[in-house]
């Protein structure tokens, strides 16, 4: 019995989050007393594969086959669905991503059990590990014990620390899968990032994002000025995108995307529960706001109480400065 994480990689490059979730796995099998494998998946992973032998990982699975080239939830869930039942894990972690959301609850049901999805943190329970899920906006936190055999979770994006390569070599095992052509249901198309030229903010390194405080969208170029100083990627609160200033898709929270960039800066944003459920995993917080009662500033590891008009161009000078 084994903790097995499935890796994600898309055009043979790693989803950062994957090594989030090889951390959560670390410790779910440490819980579990139990030996640590991953998988990656894909038409031909054996290489990509042989970069995970470091993570300290006792068995890396690559599960190839030319069906696999171009994501399906049916090619997926068929591929793994096979694994699994070789492998036979007591629990199969994931980064919790758009694609996992995608077939993951489907691949769970094939062994008649759930999903345990956007896992926060993991406690030791007796003998096997307990899942802390958010409830209500993140107001409440939930402890999880999986019944299923095996469990099946997937972890929050900045939930975990990344895994580290520690020097330990793995094996990599190469799976051939029995897959069928008509077994996939669905025809591929251009990933829809590519396709509408829509941003992935939880690859940032750093994110500045915009709330109300900006007034009005004529004012944007001064935080995103902010942003192209630092090489950032913008977001925004949801007022900012639901009056159509900045596209959806830059929304952070709980109805946008989850972010965990190294440094993230709140500038004119209040702090509501929603906003900052999507937030809080990012390493340094910066916040900038008028109001010194902002709750942004109880998340904040450098807080800046002012006026933004003001700030926010000076610090541009200054990040101008010190690159030149
Ligand atoms: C079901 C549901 C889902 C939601 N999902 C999301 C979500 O995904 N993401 C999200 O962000 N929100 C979400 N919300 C909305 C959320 O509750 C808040 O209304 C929203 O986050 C507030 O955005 P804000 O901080 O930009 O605006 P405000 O709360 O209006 O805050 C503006 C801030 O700017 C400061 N400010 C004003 N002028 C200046 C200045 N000149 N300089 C510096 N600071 C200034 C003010 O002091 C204030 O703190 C959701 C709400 C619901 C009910």
């Amino acid at each position: 019995m084994s903790v097995v994480v499935v890796l994600e990689q898309r055009g043979g490059k790693w989803n950062r989050m994957s090594f989030e979730a090889l951390g959560a796995g670390q410790k779910i099998a440490q819980f579990e007393n139990a030996p640590l494998s991953c998988a990656v998946i894909g038409a031909d992973v054996e290489k990509l594969a042989q970069e995970a032998v470091t993570f300290g990982v006792s068995k890396i699975y690559a599960v190839e086959d030319a069906l696999l080239g171009d994501y399906t939830p049916d090619g997926y869930t068929a591929a793994l669905e096979q694994l699994i039942k070789s492998v036979q894990p007591q629990a199969v972690v994931f980064p919790h991503t758009y694609q996992v959301r995608d077939f993951a609850p489907k691949l769970a049901t094939r062994f008649g059990t759930a999903l345990v999805s956007d896992v926060v943190d993991v406690k030791a329970g007796n003998g096997s590990a307990i899942f802390v899920r958010q409830l209500f906006q993140g107001k409440l936190n939930a402890d999880v014990h999986a019944a299923g055999n095996p469990q099946f979770v997937s972890v929050q994006a900045g939930a975990f620390r990344a895994a580290e390569p520690s020097g330990a070599n793995g094996a990599v095992e190469k799976v051939p899968v029995k897959l069928d052509a008509s077994q996939i249901r669905s025809k591929p198309e251009a990933p829809f990032r590519e396709a509408q030229r829509s941003v992935d903010l939880s690859a940032a390194d750093i994110v500045v994002s915009v709330g109300r405080g900006i007034k009005e969208k004529d004012n944007l170029p001064v935080v995103e000025a902010l942003a192209q100083a630092l090489g950032a990627e913008l977001g925004a609160s949801r007022p900012i995108c639901d009056n159509g200033w900045l596209p959806m898709e830059r929304q952070v929270g709980s109805s946008g995307q989850t972010v965990a960039p190294k440094v993230y800066f709140a500038v004119g944003i209040s702090g509501a529960i929603q906003h900052l459920v999507g937030m809080k995993g990012s390493k340094t917080v910066v916040a900038i706001n008028k109001d010194e009662n902002a709750p942004i500033f109880e998340t904040a590891d450098y807080a800046v109480v002012g006026d933004l008009f003001e700030i926010v161009p000076a610090l541009v000078e200054e990040i101008k400065k010190a690159k030149a």
